[in-house]
């Protein structure tokens, strides 16, 4: 009777497809990125995220434990434009053979506008929709590649998830246009919603430039101060992944409130308001009308 089950046990596990271990184990650098792969993957694909929820990819410290992710990985997934700067070198640490895939190949980068006038490429470039898209198209094509027998999977995985992109990104835009048009200006910590704003017309100002390593000077902040009362900016807001300290002071010295969190460069864990992408983008809109439209 024993070995009956055993058997049946057994000959179970060989007969599931989507066992574990024939799954594709493909690696992306930060939480957003690893959902948009997960949509398209499916159960295929098994995915890992390098930097976690609620956590700053721009001064990420990898850890010896990435370095063993990145060596088993089949294909590699990064965002570019200059996101991750600490990624050529753990690769190249971890000896990983697979193909690294930049998920933003095709997207026309915006140029930052920060205060101290860089000009170097925004790497937030998921925070339109449309760039969305063609994020998921980037990563269909890689997997397909590095596995041409789901290929079919892929495809229709990708569509599913491309129509209700297609939705939110005009679901958003509705959300935004009920906001009072001289209403649709922000405060947030650092410069991350440069493609949102450009694509659905809420203007954004930050202390700090797309980096969240750059330094923030009393002066960059007394400017801002300034720019609040001028131009009448209705609220400041914070972000997940950096420190509240700074906004909190300007919101007070300006009398602007705080709107509440928006999500910029990471989602949060199961629990939190924006464990997926799409969940993130409805959040931030959602916050955005809250405090511009009382
Ligand atoms: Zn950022």
């Amino acid at each position: 009777m024993l070995r009956g089950i055993a058997f049946v046990i057994l000959f179970a596990a060989l007969a599931t497809p989507s066992f574990a271990q024939d799954k594709l184990k493909v690696v992306a650098t930060f939480s957003i990125l690893a959902d948009f792969v997960r949509n398209v993957g499916g159960d295929r694909v098994d995915i890992e995220a390098l930097v976690g929820t609620n956590s700053d990819a721009h001064v990420y410290q990898p850890s010896p434990s990435d370095a063993k992710k990145l060596a088993d990985a089949k294909v590699v997934f990064v965002n570019g434009l200059g996101f991750e700067g600490w990624i050529n070198r753990l690769i190249k640490a971890s000896g990983s053979k697979a193909p690294m895939i930049v998920a933003t190949k095709d997207i026309k980068p915006r140029k930052s506008e920060d205060t101290h006038g860089h000009g170097d490429a925004d790497p937030h470039a998921w925070q339109s929709a449309a760039n969305a898209k063609i994020y998921v198209a980037n990563i269909r094509d890689a997997l397909a590649a590095a596995d041409p027998a789901g290929k079919g999977t892929y495809e229709a995985n990708a569509a599913a998830y491309l129509a209700k992109l297609d939705a939110l990104d005009a679901e958003v835009k509705a959300a935004v246009e009920k906001i009072p048009a001289d209403r649709r200006k922000i405060i947030t910590t650092h410069d991350a919603f440069g493609y949102f704003g450009a694509a659905y017309g809420v203007a954004f100002i930050a202390p700090q430039g797309v980096s969240t390593e750059s330094e923030v000077s009393a002066k960059d902040v007394a400017k801002i101060i300034t720019q609040i009362k001028k131009q009448k900016i209705p609220a400041v807001f914070l972000e997940n992944i950096t420190d509240d300290r700074l906004l909190k002071r300007i919101g007070a010295e300006s009398g602007a409130r705080i709107g509440g969190t928006l999500y910029s460069d990471a989602l949060t864990d199961e629990k939190g308001a924006a464990p997926t992408y799409i969940d993130m983008m409805w959040h931030n809109v959602k916050q955005l009308a809250e405090a511009l439209m009382s």
